[in-house]
């Protein structure tokens, strides 16, 4: 049955993004409500970030087995992942097989970018027009377009004026890049490039990189799965399903329950030593306090720093790489592959731009404030993203009465649970600012988002109900939950990340993620689901149409 009746629109409703979020809200609206769906995505094929993201290293920090849906027992079962974690190419594979048995591409507009959204009170529909000049008409919006989807590139002077190739690994080409012979130069160690930086030296005749703030890494460890835990993975949906569904990050482990504190520095060593030659993202869960306690943090960020001594040969670029300004794990913790042992090798060269900043970019290469000129064929922009805030941004959304969220976020996202937008109504963000999102494995919180939506559609179609918005009270009262779950923990204390959108000038500082939890936050959703939506606003269909 089709949820309008009064004003006929062309959609029930129009999904934005065409990667894990995009493509669950189709299978998952189109398939479980049977509404009319359309996906508008700009990229020529399925995958969001993993469209754009080709950069030398590129690869998924989340194991493989939790990186991918688990909505669905058979797809789990009839997909086998071959290494711990899966490189960007093998994600495409996944998402283009879960979309053909999905049959979801028939519903998906390729190579189409919104460029703008705007709600219409008097139809309570949404309209929303292409880069093309196509327009589409939805009762609901939702947008699936990612939290680190708009590349940053910072404005440094010059850079048009540089004759050799630039690239930023956010929109890398897809035909690749040869560095074959070249002198590269990137700027930027976030999890990217520490990913990047290995693969472009064992191909590049030098390379420099530009380190503005040092940075922890922990091995990944990366390996081809034994056929032993492949049928392990096959075999354990249901259980692994919900470690991920209950846990902090949405990780497929839990964090343990003892104190940094509770052991002595011998055993702390020993546990540490055993994470370290295990790898990845699970070193921090060693200890419940890593991030809520500074002088737990300090003693692993210790550690971490010691192996930078060790590892790095040269006992200048060791210090200058282990000059780490910032608890572990406070920013997003990268793991590496042979990142560190890089610096050992002759063609590798590490700049610290934070004692000789970056000045210009000359036809050349790049110079530093000193003066001095780095000579380059090729420039690595692994700068990150207007994170969570700039893709959403980028629509030109515009809600009832004019109102933009240009505007409404002037200083800072304002939402309810990551949700919602007072003043847009029927707009639903995906892992919007507000919400665990990058705080979480990803496709963990997506398939949160994607069924609270869509049980919250069928609610409303049960009940006659055409309009659902939140009002400001909510979203302040949540904007208050935000920061104090984020206060509890060292992640604000990071004055340049860009969890508070420190990477971005002019930008606002806000911490933008929900770090109360991911199994928290789940409970917390169904709770005012489940008493009626609470600090929402549901317009029956008479009253909505009466407007
Ligand atoms: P990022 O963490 O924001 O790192 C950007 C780097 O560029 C930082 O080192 C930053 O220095 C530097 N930088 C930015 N502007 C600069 C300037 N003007 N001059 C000099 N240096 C500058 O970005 P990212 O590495 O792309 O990672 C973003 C996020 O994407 C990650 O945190 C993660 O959530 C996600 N990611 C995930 C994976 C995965 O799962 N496989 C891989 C990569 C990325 P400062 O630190 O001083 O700002």
């Amino acid at each position: 049955m089709p949820l309008d009746t009064a004003a006929t629109p062309t959609l029930d409703a129009l999904v934005i993004g065409a990667g894990f979020a995009g493509m669950y809200a189709l299978h998952s609206l189109r398939d479980r409500l049977g509404l009319k769906v359309q996906v508008v995505e700009a990229g020529d094929g399925v995958g969001g970030t993993w469209y754009w993201n080709r950069y030398p290293g590129a690869r998924c920090d989340s194991e493989s087995h939790s990186y991918c849906y688990a909505f669905s027992k058979e797809i789990w079962q009839e997909w086998t992942w071959s290494q711990r974690y899966p490189d960007h190419a093998e994600i495409r594979r996944y998402m283009n097989f879960v979309a053909d048995k999905l049959d979801l591409k028939k519903d998906i507009r390729f190579g189409t970018r919104v460029t703008s959204c705007r709600y219409d009170e008097a139809t309570n529909l949404w309209r929303v027009t292409t880069e093309k000049g196509e327009s589409f008409t939805a009762r609901f919006l939702i947008t699936g377009v990612g939290c680190l989807s708009t590349a940053n590139i910072p404005k440094i002077p010059g850079l048009e004026s540089f004759q050799g190739d630039w690239y930023h690994t956010g929109t890398w080409p897809h035909e690749g890049v040869d560095f074959t012979g070249k002198r590269v130069g990137q700027i930027g160690t976030g999890s990217t490039g520490i990913q990047a930086v290995p693969v472009i030296a064992a191909e590049a005749k030098h390379l420099t990189v530009f380190q503005r703030t040092a940075n922890y890494s922990v091995p990944a460890r990366n390996a081809p799965l034994s056929d032993e835990f492949k049928t392990w993975a096959r075999e354990n949906w249901a259980e692994i399903r919900r470690v991920t569904q209950s846990t902090v990050n949405g990780h497929p482990f839990t964090i343990d329950d003892r104190s940094v504190h509770d052991v002595t520095d011998e055993e702390l060593r020993d546990l540490l030593e055993k994470a370290w030659t295990k790898g990845g993202l699970q070193f921090r869960a060693n200890f419940k306090d890593v991030l809520l306690d500074e002088t737990a943090n300090v003693k692993l960020a210790d550690f971490v720093k010691d192996k930078i001594r060790s590892i790095v040969k040269d006992p200048e670029t060791a210090a200058k790489l282990a000059d780490i300004d910032h608890p572990y794990a406070a920013k997003r913790p990268p793991i590496d592959s042979g990142y560190f042992e890089t610096y050992n090798r002759d063609n590798v060269t590490l700049v610290d731009v934070r004692s000789d900043p970056i000045a210009r970019i000359t036809p050349k290469g790049i110079q530093l404030h000193s003066g001095k000129e780095i000579e380059l064929d090729i420039i690595v922009f692994a700068t990150g993203f207007d994170a969570m805030t700039g893709p959403l941004l980028k629509l030109n959304i515009e809600g009832a009465g004019g109102k933009t969220l240009a505007k409404e976020w002037e200083a800072g996202p304002k939402t309810y649970l990551g949700l919602q937008v007072a003043g847009f109504p029927n707009l639903f963000t995906i892992t919007g600012p507000g919400s665990p999102s990058v705080l979480c494995n990803m496709p963990v919180c997506i398939e949160q988002h994607v069924e609270w939506i869509t049980d919250c559609l069928a609610h409303m179609r049960a009940n006659g109900v055409a309009k659902i918005d939140t009002t400001e009270a909510s979203m302040k009262e949540w904007g208050e939950e935000v920061e104090r779950a984020a206060n509890v923990t060292l992640l604000p204390k990071v004055k340049h990340s860009w969890y508070l959108g420190a990477n971005v000038p002019g930008k606002p500082r806000v911490f933008m993620p929900y770090a109360g939890g991911m199994g928290h936050y789940r409970k917390l959703c169904a709770e005012i689901a489940a008493k009626g939506y609470e600090g929402f606003v549901l317009e029956r269909e008479r009253a909505a149409a009466a407007e």
